[in-house]
């Protein structure tokens, strides 16, 4: 806490926060992560909650310390950089100010990263080969492989954030395809993000209103994980629950200034996306920060790789998905009174809805099916908690809406170029590609 230093001055972000604790010092913005841990010692929910990440400094022409502030943080010096052509613009000055500290810089650079995939995860692993460390300049795609390729390696990993246009700077997981088919792998938190506010405010409007869809789908993940442990007893965590709601309340009372070139609110908007992915650390799991939507978009992503084609921006998938996982969940929970069925699956229909390429991966999730030993009787029984969950959980949809509209993120399938076949095949069939319970994978055997 900011007991005892006159530099330091707590403002509060988060007024329903007991946790959260950020402080301003010389202009920098600092997430107290250690705080935020110490918050979460002894947690009632009976696991320990550590993270790997040492700083997260947010601050208003920082760029200039990206050296000095990756030295503090015992960040080693001889590293492998790694940014794209547009993101290295974005952060000009990082490799001059590391420079300036002494750093040894071997540099890869792409044309234009759009999708991470398994084969630059590899590239980098043999890049990195002789450094000790890989600095991540960009987000997203980028920082996905880099996390990646810096776990398998064994290597340091931090991230400079070019734009708030996703919730993973903070996570230990990395999306990554594989043969067309999208997974969650186990990947290392980096041990320091810097942001510089004014690269973050500046970026593209679409960046940051994909940032915006991204953090917009928690709501839909938070519902999921209450509902996954409320019928299987799978783990959860309060604590670490209201933390990523705080997040999600905090950026969707930012929605309308979103798109605006504005530091301060670029500032919270990253705080947010850092904090999410905070959460998935925390917790060992990406339920924090994902449900349904994620894995519906997902779906479309491979389904699309599948015929050649690249999908639009993850936030802004997730948003789209979003939009349609709240209407249908909060449908479903205006039936009273359900007759649950045991679960009838058309497992050559499923074959083929997946087709070519992604078979295989598909069976592999759904042996045992996550469904396994949950009787319609059970669903019967938590039927009425469910639809308690869904209420006080998701947002009505016409403030969902207000919000996207406000942030300037799709709202619907044709803005992000998912045809209605596609939609409807991801509405139907997207929750089979993960082991993972959902309301939505729910939806056979709860027989509205
Ligand atoms: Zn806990
Ligand atoms: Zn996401």
């Amino acid at each position: 806490m900011s007991k005892g230093s006159q530099n330091l001055e707590r403002i509060d972000f988060y007024p329903r926060g007991d946790i959260m604790d950020i402080l301003i010092y010389g202009g920098y913005l600092f997430m107290n992560i250690k705080t935020i841990e110490a918050g979460l010692q002894g947690c009632t929910c009976g696991r320990a909650h550590h993270t790997n990440i040492r700083a997260v400094e947010i601050g208003s022409g920082i760029t200039a310390n990206t050296g000095e502030i990756l030295t503090q943080n015992g960040f080693p010096k001889n590293i492998l950089l790694v940014a794209d052509k547009n993101t290295l613009l974005a952060g000009a000055g990082v490799v001059e100010s590391l420079l300036g500290s002494g750093f040894t810089i071997k540099q890869h650079i792409y044309d234009n990263l759009r999708t991470a995939d398994m084969e630059q995860v590899e590239v980098l692993e043999k890049l990195s080969a002789g450094t000790d460390g890989i600095f991540s300049v960009g987000s997203g795609s980028l920082n996905d492989i880099c996390r990646l390729a810096a776990f398998r390696q064994h290597k340091a990993f931090a991230i400079y954030a070019t734009a708030p246009s996703m919730d993973g700077f903070a996570s230990n997981s990395a999306p990554i395809t594989k043969n067309n088919f999208k997974y969650s792998y186990p990947a290392v938190q980096p041990s320091v993000i810097i942001a510089d506010t004014k690269v973050l405010a500046a970026a593209p409007a679409e960046l940051k209103s994909a940032g915006f869809g991204d953090m917009i789908g928690k709501y839909i993940g938070l519902a999921d994980w209450r509902i996954a442990n409320l019928i299987t007893g799978e783990y959860y965590c309060p604590k670490i629950a209201a933390l990523s709601e705080q997040a999600v309340e905090k950026i969707a009372a930012l929605a309308d200034k979103v798109t605006e070139n504005d530091e301060e609110s670029a500032a919270a908007i990253m705080e947010s996306l850092v904090l999410t992915g905070l959460c998935m650390g925390f917790a060992d799991s990406v339920r924090p920060a994902s449900g349904a939507e994620h894995v519906l978009s997902h779906f479309w992503e491979i389904k699309k790789l599948q015929q050649g084609l690249l999908s639009d921006y993850h936030g802004k998938k997730v948003g789209v998905a979003t939009v349609l996982v709240n209407k249908i969940y909060r449908d479903m929970a205006q039936v009273e009174d359900i007759n649950p069925v045991y679960e009838d699956i058309d497992w050559e229909n499923l074959k083929l809805v997946y087709g070519e390429g992604l078979v295989d991966d598909m069976i592999k999730a759904n042996s045992p099916t996550v469904t396994q030993g949950i009787t319609p009787e059970h669903l019967k029984a938590c039927w009425g908690e469910i639809r308690r969950i869904v209420a006080e959980t998701l947002p009505e949809n016409e403030e969902l809406l207000r919000h996207m509209n406000a942030a300037g993120t799709p709202v619907s399938a044709a803005e992000i170029d998912v045809t209605p076949a596609l939609c409807e095949l991801g509405i139907k069939y997207s929750a089979f590609m993960r082991y993972r319970l959902t309301l939505m994978r729910l939806m056979p055997m709860l027989n509205i």
